[in-house]
């Protein structure tokens, strides 16, 4: 079975892709078909993954798969959310992952609660039409460090302190992350659900 991309980031491709071949799922991006990407409008992880996966299928004509992701602070009400890859820009910075981080650890100087989700979430459909997509959540919880660690890892990942592993993200082997990460928990769950509800 072919199945669209709503993304068209190369590394969760490949990521996608590993998981998704032993179901027999050929996984393709959606700019390799000519599809632009679609408005995402939204505040929640869910709406704005179902209208990038609605949007795919319905240019396309095939099964869809989308995600949505971001960081979700306890103590900003589980912000930035859906704002996270420009949250710098809230406050003067360029969009940027090291500025993301700047803009973060300014924010919580003086907050004790430092309780943060790394969050990802996964809606395929199987046309644009499907009354009942699949919908994969993945959350790994951690805290965030007062200041960096590490030299590993992308965007938030030096500051993301995983009790469990007493490191941040940024200190751990990338294969150890993986295993653990939001994105990694929310494709194995999807998989699962493709196979018990499309195969
Ligand atoms: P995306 O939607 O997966 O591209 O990510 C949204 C935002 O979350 C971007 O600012 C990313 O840098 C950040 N982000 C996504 N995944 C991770 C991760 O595994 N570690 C740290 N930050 C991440």
């Amino acid at each position: 079975m072919k199945i669209v991309l709503a993304s068209n980031n190369s590394g969760k491709l490949a990521e996608l892709q590993a998981m998704l071949a032993p179901l027999g799922m050929d996984l393709v991006r959606q700019a390799d078909l000519g599809i632009g990407e679609a408005d995402e409008p939204f505040r929640t992880f869910v709406e704005n993954a179902l209208a990038k996966a609605r949007h795919a299928a319905s240019e396309s004509g095939l099964p869809a798969l989308a995600d949505d992701a971001g960081l979700c602070v306890d103590a900003f009400g589980g912000l930035p959310g859906v704002d996270t890859a420009y949250y710098a820009t809230q406050f003067g910075y360029q969009k940027g992952d090291d500025n993301n981080v700047s803009a973060l650890l300014e924010q919580m100087a003086g907050i004790d609660n430092r309780r943060a989700a790394m969050v990802s979430t996964l809606v395929a459909l199987r046309s644009a039409d499907d009354p009942e997509p699949l919908i994969a959540v993945g959350r790994v919880t951690g805290e965030i460090a007062r200041e960096r660690r590490g030299g590993g890892g992308f965007g938030f990942d030096p500051v993301m302190f995983i009790p469990e592993f007493g490191q941040t993200f940024a200190e751990l082997p990338t294969a150890v992350k993986n295993a653990h990460s939001h994105r990694g928990r929310a494709a194995a769950h999807m998989v699962e659900l493709m196979r018990q509800r499309w195969l």
